[in-house]
């Protein structure tokens, strides 16, 4: 007999199956030894009061053979002599793109700016010792795109953007820990992903699809309303019948070539801050209320304000995690986050980041549609100037900061090009700097402790989200002026995150699919 069941119990007893095995009989009213197999199918941690609980739900195989681990809904397909669809970019979007395409019963190719994912981690290497950064080949450009070395969250803000456990199962069926489909918070960390990104391309080669590495694409060439040739950096260029566009926020020169191309695009309201990173003892001190053991995972928060009409919010929290220089471009200072599965550094980071309003794109009027990009590379350059060294980053205290005091010595953290103290304040613009302030003011009324002196802030976390949407059909997902051009993820503006990226990138697969099926029959 298979049976479900639901149990609050207490972080230890939920800790393994050994500890939380006796419950479950008791709840299902059999002995523990008629259990032959025990499925999770959600867990989440309530800490709102000081009794933290944890909820199960169980699947119970009472006496029953043990399930496959997980059940694999996807059909992928030998696709060699398949009608092509040239996807550019690796990255989330990209790579569900290229899945989505060979179950469909077409042949991927992948035209991919930067490295296998293996051969990324030298060049993440000499970014993490300041010893310069390669701008194919980075926290953000290469096989995997900007969600591998990342912290691998797995869950999006908005629920409208599709079912999110297709690409959760997709991620599990290609080595990521079963975990992911049953947590409340699922999460993978950068020690893992990369071999879900291995395992991905091996199921696209191995179906027929193919992958070219170190092709930049710096061309197109239009006829009529068509993209017939995408054309990279050394000269080579691929004939195309429908374009799959997954290049990612941080590309700005692709956007450049589109811009160059007479290529829609629009500008989009984004959000910049900085990177605030705090002891994790103090944050899980705070969340479970002074009682974290050891059966308790490293704590996160997640605060959104509104200051005079903006938002102010944390973005991208990584518990037990590190800071890292995410830029793409030399003479260019941006920081992220990461962390690896056990989540144990000794230090918690998250985005602390404001809205972008129209006003503040004003001066950078003449961009037009690039505005949002122009104001992000000024600050990330600015950045740069403020800490003079490669990837150091200008970094001052929380407290110094929110209180207009100058930094004398930094605390210890987790960003390992290192820090320059410097007074934010005074060269950060005003709306940013204003509605930081306040914002540490009223987040400390809800955790408190939050605004100490033992947190410091990084400048400057401004690869949030894309500034720029490169507009399509709602319903055919075609760009409204090229018809073979599906535009998508987080770089065409529609999606932000790895999970909404990738439902972005199988979603427009779909209509490319079956836009090409058409014109064939046309
Ligand atoms: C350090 C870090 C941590 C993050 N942590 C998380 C997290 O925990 N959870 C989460 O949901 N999101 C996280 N994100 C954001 C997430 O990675 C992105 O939202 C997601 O990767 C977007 O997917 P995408 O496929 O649209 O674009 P990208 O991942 O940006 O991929 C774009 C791909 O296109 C390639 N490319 C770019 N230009 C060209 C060109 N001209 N020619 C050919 N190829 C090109 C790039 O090399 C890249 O592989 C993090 C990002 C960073 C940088």
């Amino acid at each position: 007999m298979i049976t479900e069941i639901e149990l609050t119990l207490t972080p230890y007893q939920a800790f393994s199956e050994e500890h939380y095995k006796p419950a479950a009989a008791r709840k299902a009213g059999v002995s523990p030894d008629d259990i032959s197999w025990l499925r999770i199918i959600r867990k989440s941690i309530d800490a709102r009061s000081r009794a933290i609980k944890v909820n199960l739900s169980l699947r119970v195989y009472i006496n029953e053979p043990l399930p496959p681990p997980v059940k694999s809904s996807f059909h992928y397909q030998g696709v060699h002599n398949k009608p092509e669809i040239i996807i550019i970019g690796a990255g989330p979007a990209g790579l569900a793109a290229a899945l989505r395409i060979i179950e469909l019963g077409a042949r991927p190719v992948i035209i991919e700016r930067g490295k296998p994912v293996e051969e990324r981690s030298s060049d993440i290497l000499l970014l993490e010792k300041n010893q310069g950064i390669n701008p194919d080949s980075n926290y953000c450009f290469g096989e995997g795109g900007a969600g591998t070395y990342s912290d691998g969250k797995l869950y999006t803000r908005s629920k409208k953007r599709g079912d999110n456990s297709r690409i959760l199962e997709l991620f599990a069926c290609h080595g990521a820990p079963e975990s992911i489909l049953y947590e409340a918070h699922p999460h993978i960390g950068s020690d893992k992903l990369p071999l879900v990104i291995k395992n991905i391309r091996e199921t696209i080669l191995s179906c027929g699809g193919s992958v070219y590495y170190n092709q930049r694409v710096t061309g197109f060439e239009v006829t009529g309303s068509q993209i017939t040739k995408v054309i990279t950096q050394d000269g080579k260029s691929y004939e195309a019948r429908a374009v799959i566009l997954a290049t990612g926020h941080s590309a700005r020169d692709m956007y450049e070539l589109l811009q160059r191309s007479r290529i829609a695009m629009e500008s989009k309201f984004f959000a910049m801050g900085v990177r605030v990173e705090h002891p994790q003892e103090l944050i899980d001190s705070i969340q479970y209320h002074g009682q974290k053991t050891e059966y308790l995972p490293a704590a996160s928060y997640n605060v959104v304000e509104q200051i005079d009409k903006r938002g102010v919010y944390s973005f991208c929290m990584c518990p037990g995690g590190q800071i890292v220089p995410s830029a793409t471009a030399p003479e260019e200072v941006v920081v992220n986050g990461m962390s690896v599965s056990m989540r144990n550094s000794p230090y918690a980071n998250s985005g602390l980041v404001v809205q972008i309003v129209e006003d503040d794109l004003k001066p950078f009027a003449r961009y037009g549609a690039l505005a949002g990009l122009a104001l992000q590379q000024q600050l990330e350059q600015q950045c740069f100037r403020h800490a003079g060294s490669g990837q150091k980053s200008p970094a001052q205290r929380l407290t110094d900061f929110v209180n207009r005091k100058t930094t004398g010595s930094l605390p210890a953290s987790s960003y390992l090009p290192g820090m320059i103290a410097s007074d934010l304040s005074s060269w950060l613009p005003r709306f940013i700097n204003d509605s930081l302030r306040e914002g540490c003011r009223r987040i400390e009324r809800k955790l408190k402790g939050y605004l100490t002196k033992d947190a410091v802030i990084l400048g400057v976390e401004s690869r949030t989200s894309s500034p720029v949407r490169i507009p399509r059909n709602e319903d055919t997902r075609q760009h409204i002026q090229i018809e073979n051009l599906f535009p998508c993820g987080e770089g065409s503006g529609y999606a932000g995150g790895i999970v909404s990226s990738a439902i972005d990138g199988e979603a427009s697969a779909e209509k490319c699919v079956e836009w090409l099926a058409n014109e064939r029959k046309a």
